[in-house]
């Protein structure tokens, strides 16, 4: 169809949930980088107006050019507004404040939802990359929906306390929304446990529940709750290049075998 991508092994992964501070951004910053340590190609797009993926990669707001903003209007070629990190093989299209507007000035343009799809579609640009990560704003608007209509797959990311599966049902039937609709390709990569406290009942009762509803969609690596993760953006770097030891460095790595274990059984299907 005329969706498809230039080179189609790219994965595209929509890191969504409509909740605020479950850990997209931190999920999308550390996988990738895990990734591209093993070698991969990782391009990662900033969808959410504050930009803390472009911050979390020491990306300050006067260097990000006119990044994702521009993959929606359309105004410069996508492969243009891709930016290096510190990290070999890692490559970012930063957020710029522009994007707060997005839902209203681009209420009027035609297939308003394929605007991001329609950038990484230019030759040149995603067959470039194995993964291509899209860490979306909270809530489930235009810019979300732009990520989860370009996505051969949504990654969850769920933080373990009382609400979790709040809102979740929201998140669900969005996604069969869009699959029904605009993208019928997309996947659930997984549900990723995120700030994880083991010797806390309540996590542990929460990831029992979030096991229950998602099965083995969900990702047996739990993130834990690790202060050197939180600090790390405040360095401009994954928490793989700031405390490689630290757990929460570690549990990326792990989370990332996993995700490249997972990608091989499904080519093998
Ligand atoms: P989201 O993108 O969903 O809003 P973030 O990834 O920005 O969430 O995470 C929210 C806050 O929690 C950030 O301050 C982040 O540094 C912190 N955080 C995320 N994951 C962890 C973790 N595993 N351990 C400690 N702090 C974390
Ligand atoms: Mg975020």
């Amino acid at each position: 169809g005329g969706n498809e991508l230039p080179n189609r092994n790219t994965r595209v992964i929509a890191i969504a949930n409509q909740k605020g501070g479950v850990g997209k951004t931190t999920t999308a910053i550390n996988l990738a980088t895990a990734l591209a340590a093993t070698g991969e190609r990782v391009l990662v797009i900033d969808m959410d107006p504050q930009g803390n993926a472009s911050t979390g990669f020491g990306i300050g707001a006067d260097e990000r050019g006119m990044g994702s903003y521009a993959l929606m209007t359309g105004e410069a070629a996508a492969a243009s507004l891709v930016l290096p990190t510190e990290v070999p093989g890692l490559l970012i299209i930063p957020a710029t404040e522009d994007l707060i507007g997005a839902d209203i000035e681009f209420s009027q343009v035609d297939s308003r939802e394929r605007l991001v799809e329609r950038a990484l579609a230019e030759p040149g640009l995603a067959g470039q990359f194995g993964y291509v990560f899209v860490d979306c704003p909270p809530g489930l608007g235009l810019l979300t929906l732009n990520a989860l209509v370009a996505a051969s797959s949504v990654l969850i990311p769920l933080q373990c306390e009382f609400f979790a599966l709040e809102g979740i049902s929201q998140l669900t039937r969005t996604i069969e929304l869009v699959r029904r609709t605009l993208n019928p390709r997309l996947a659930l990569e997984g549900v990723v446990l995120t700030m994880f406290d083991r010797r806390n009942n309540l996590a542990q009762a929460v990831a029992e529940d979030v096991r229950d509803y998602f099965k083995q969609s969900v990702f047996e690596t739990a993130i834990p709750r690790n202060i050197r993760v939180t600090e790390s953006p405040s360095h401009g770097k994954p928490v793989l290049l700031y405390d490689f030891r630290s757990p929460g460095a570690q549990a990326y790595v792990s989370l990332a075998a996993e995700f490249l274990r997972r990608q091989n059984q499904e080519t093998k299907v």
